[in-house]
């Protein structure tokens, strides 16, 4: 490869045909300082804590590491079910890649200034969302949630027009790649099916080499792009598992932002929910709710049907797809048309299996896997929170206590432990219902179906466990902080006077994301983020624009 062509051409927005890439240069930015480093980013490229530290310059962009040739990667997308057209990298550039304990990551710069993708944007972004996303993705980690990562977060003096002039900011960010549904619709969307193939070719050779193995082995004709596709949707289906198990809404699930390796990427107005409400719309610029908290799954399954445009092109072996006029003249075969139906079909099914692995776990069933917990267990008290407006995440984390509580005499004395412990629930409920009736429900599903089933599951583990390991095993996957979207703003306003609370807020909600205590230095800021919504962070959103 040479150097990238003279800067300011780099910078032009311009349309890219039969290429998956173009060179970029990141901006020089004014006043970089490096405000936070993610400890398990660095590790993960194997660089220590102070080695990151010490380029500060790298990580803005202003300097490059040696060797670093930049690029900007080319992808199209449906945005809010529209084909878009070319997107791509509009403010984000590539670095390059490292190979650490034979895992890949590429490392991009996020705000780091225009590239020919850039379209009307300036290349830039602004900090609160730099700090959002920042955090999350190491948060989102932490909780077990498939996802990218953030390495550091750099703040600038440079100012940026959103609504008004704010700050800008650079994030770093990790993924063992960046290439999206929408990577694979624009090439394919030209008609360009040797592109497509070859971009195919190295999600499978880098990513997904096992594929190869399976190929060979395969007996019902399919071939190793019919198996990426079902990979890439199993995949998918535990990603919106995993959101929809913790309470995350995305928010923006256009193809573009969709991973082929089931990661959750490109956060923007993401939230986690506070009160249970499955029609929860996060994004202040989707007032129809297309991406509202209970759409998620059916959304990706739509955004799976368009990769399957793409796909039907690689599975059907075809060579050329447009006559010399440019007029498309391919219709998928019977035989790929089933391939993909039957994919498509076992999404729901894949989906729903992930969930409930993870809801099981949730409500402290870790042993006995009953058909009826769906229904019988994990809906009713779905219901019951959505009826009473509760919070998801305290609900959740509240009823690792059960296991314990019932250990005591008379738990369900009137009065008693239940009861009190149900009170504590009403204190995080908005409750838009009757409320005595409503605790009368909450005692009712308690006695006749929690407590019997955990005795139940509890009885079939071979070692018995007593119920306080029970509480902290459930502890372990209910998490007591989550990165919602008033403790976001409250980091962020804070941040201005003082930059060392991303770093606190960071430890707080990766590493002690499911502890009941904290180090000393941690501690007011836990008690601040376990404690009720306040008025002014209830039912806060955000928007595209960042
Ligand atoms: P998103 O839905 O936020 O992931 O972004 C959709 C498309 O807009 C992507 O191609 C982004 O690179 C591009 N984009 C978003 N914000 C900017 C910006 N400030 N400057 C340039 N491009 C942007
Ligand atoms: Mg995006
Ligand atoms: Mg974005």
């Amino acid at each position: 490869f040479t150097q990238p062509a003279e800067e300011s051409k780099v910078r032009m927005s311009r349309t890219v045909n039969d290429a998956m890439w173009s060179w970029a240069v990141p901006a020089i930015h004014e006043n970089p300082r490096l405000v936070s480093v993610s400890p398990q980013g660095a590790r993960l490229i194997g660089l220590s804590l102070d080695a990151v530290k010490q380029a500060p310059l790298v990580w803005s962009g202003n300097e490059r590491l040696p060797g670093s040739l930049p690029w900007a990667h080319c992808y199209g997308g449906h945005q809010f079910g529209v084909w878009a057209g070319q997107l791509g990298d509009g403010r984000a550039v590539s670095l390059g890649e490292v190979v650490v304990d034979e895992r890949r990551w590429e490392i991009q710069l996020k705000g780091a200034g225009r590239t020919p993708y850039s379209r009307f944007g300036d290349g830039f972004a602004v900090r609160r969302s730099s700090v959002r996303e920042y955090l999350v993705a190491e948060h989102l980690c932490s909780l077990g949630v498939p996802t990218t990562r953030s390495l550091s977060l750099v703040f600038t003096d440079r100012l940026v027009m959103r609504e008004g002039l704010e700050y800008g900011a650079i994030a770093s960010r990790l993924a063992p790649s960046w290439v999206r549904f929408g990577s694979f619709e624009y090439p394919a969307s030209h008609g360009n099916i040797g592109l497509t193939r070859q971009l195919a070719d190295y999600i499978i050779k880098y990513h997904f080499p096992n594929i190869l193995q399976d190929e060979a082995k395969e007996t019902d004709g399919w071939n190793r792009y019919a198996i990426l596709f079902s990979n890439i949707m199993k995949k998918t289906a535990k990603m919106v598992a995993h959101w929809q198990s913790i309470g995350f809404c995305h928010g923006v699930m256009n193809t573009d932002n969709m991973s082929v390796l089931g990661l959750t990427i490109d956060y923007g107005p993401f939230a986690f929910l506070d009160a249970y409400d499955p029609d929860f719309i996060c994004n202040h610029s989707d007032p129809e709710g297309r991406y509202a908290f209970n759409e998620q799954p059916r959304v990706a399954l739509w955004n799976l049907l368009r990769l399957a445009s793409s796909f039907s092109l690689l599975i059907d072996q075809v060579k050329n797809p447009v006559d010399a006029l440019g007029n498309k003249t391919y219709e998928p075969s019977q035989a790929t048309v089933d391939i993909i139906k039957q994919i498509l079909n076992s999404f729901a099914h894949e989906y729903k299996n992930q969930y409930v692995v993870l809801m099981r776990r949730k409500f402290g069933l870790f042993n006995l896997a009953k058909n009826t917990d769906t229904d019988l267990v994990i809906e009713p008290f779905l219901a019951l929170l959505r009826k009473a407006k509760s919070d998801y995440t305290f609900a959740l984390r509240s009823l690792c206590d059960v296991p314990e509580i019932i250990s005591h005499k008379e738990p369900f004395a009137p009065g008693g432990p239940i009861e009190q412990h149900i009170d504590r629930l009403v204190e995080r409920s908005q409750l838009p219902c009757d409320v005595d009736s409503w605790k009368q429900e909450v005692l009712e599903y308690y006695r006749s179906v929690f407590v019997p089933r955990i005795l139940e599951d509890a009885g079939h583990a071979l070692d018995k466990p007593d119920f306080a390991t029970v509480g902290e095993k459930m502890k372990q996957v209910n998490p007591k902080y989550v990165l919602r979207n008033w403790v976001a703003q409250d980091i962020i306003d804070r941040v201005e006077e003082d930059e060392n609370c991303i770093d606190q807020a960071l430890e707080l909600l990766t590493t002690h994301a499911f502890s009941d205590s904290v180090p000393d230095h941690l501690r007011d800021l836990a008690e601040k983020y376990a404690s009720p919504v306040p008025g002014w962070g209830q039912g806060l959103q955000c928007s595209c624009s960042s």
